[in-house]
């Protein structure tokens, strides 16, 4: 079973006609990683502690469509969208705004995250079981808090659980596919074995955690949002979601809601497309 649904999200990812950029005339988004959490893994609950009591556990954003207590047990199925090379390679030698192709992908590539989302509820549903996609949902909320930008269900957390990878310094999430990437989840009924989180700790793919060195996301922010001792979310949030942000994704004909993103600490790094 789990093989037949992570070809199926393959399958639709590739070939999506709405997968598809003009402006670089390749894909947004190349073949997917999927992996499995179980809906009762622990760290579902510890992310009330480390997010917030906001954020939901995969019980209570199943039930905050199909009704309380309707779900006993089942699994989070998390995928790791990687950026498309070229969208990446145009964004290396930007030095204050990202380029044209990143912030049009921030507009248009944003749209097919929840299209995977919500493909995998159907696909669920056609194999006969219930899911949602929480970021694609009507309901879900991100919100500002004392620490900085938070959310019902943030898809790094949901990922780190189904062992797709680890933190990093910039608050980034690096993956097998690097750090370029988008993620999107689903909770189901559907019960399947759970991947293990191989990782020894939660930042282990970093550098900069793992062997004390690289950094080099330090030097490519514009603003200075982020030193040794981590990322400044509201410095970056007032760059990349700012007035100049969305008048530069306007100019590009992007949504001025999405902004420009940024994503310099992103790319031109050891980290953009493989684990360093
Ligand atoms: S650039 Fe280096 S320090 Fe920054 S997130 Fe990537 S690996 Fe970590
Ligand atoms: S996204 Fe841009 S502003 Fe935010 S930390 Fe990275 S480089 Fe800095």
């Amino acid at each position: 079973m789990k093989e037949k649904i992570i070809r199926a999200i393959k399958e639709f990812v590739i070939h999506d006609k709405e997968n598809w950029f003009d402006e670089t005339n390749d894909r947004f988004y190349d073949e997917p990683i999927v992996q499995f959490a179980s809906a009762d893994n622990p760290l579902f609950l510890d992310y009330k502690k480390i997010i917030g009591r906001k954020h939901l556990r995969p019980k209570e954003a199943y039930e905050m469509v199909f009704g309380k207590n309707s779900f006993q047990n089942g699994t989070v199925i998390s995928v790791v969208l990687p950026i498309n090379k070229k969208i990446s390679e145009s964004n290396r030698k930007q030095k204050v705004w990202p380029s044209k192709a990143w912030v049009l992908n921030r507009t248009f590539g944003g749209m097919m995250v929840k299209k995977v989302g919500l493909f995998m509820e159907s696909l669920l549903s056609g194999m006969g079981h219930k899911a949602v996609s929480p970021y694609a949902a009507s309901w879900f909320k991100s919100f500002m808090t004392l620490t900085g930008l938070s959310s019902m269900w943030s898809e790094r957390h949901i990922a780190y659980a189904a062992g797709l990878g680890t933190f990093s310094l910039n608050d980034g999430f690096i993956t097998e596919k690097g750090i370029t990437i988008n993620l999107i989840s689903v909770v189901t009924d559907l019960i399947l074995e759970a991947d293990e989180i191989k990782a020894k700790d939660y930042r282990e793919n970093c550098l900069f955690y793992r062997k004390n060195k690289c950094g080099a996301c330090i030097k490519r922010c514009p603003v200075h949002a982020i030193t040794e001792k981590g990322h400044n979310q509201f410095k970056c949030f007032k760059y990349v979601y700012g007035p100049s942000s969305r008048k530069l994704a306007v100019s590009y004909g992007g949504d001025a809601k999405a902004g420009s993103g940024c994503g310099l600490c992103q790319t031109g790094v050891p980290c953009e497309d493989k684990i360093p």
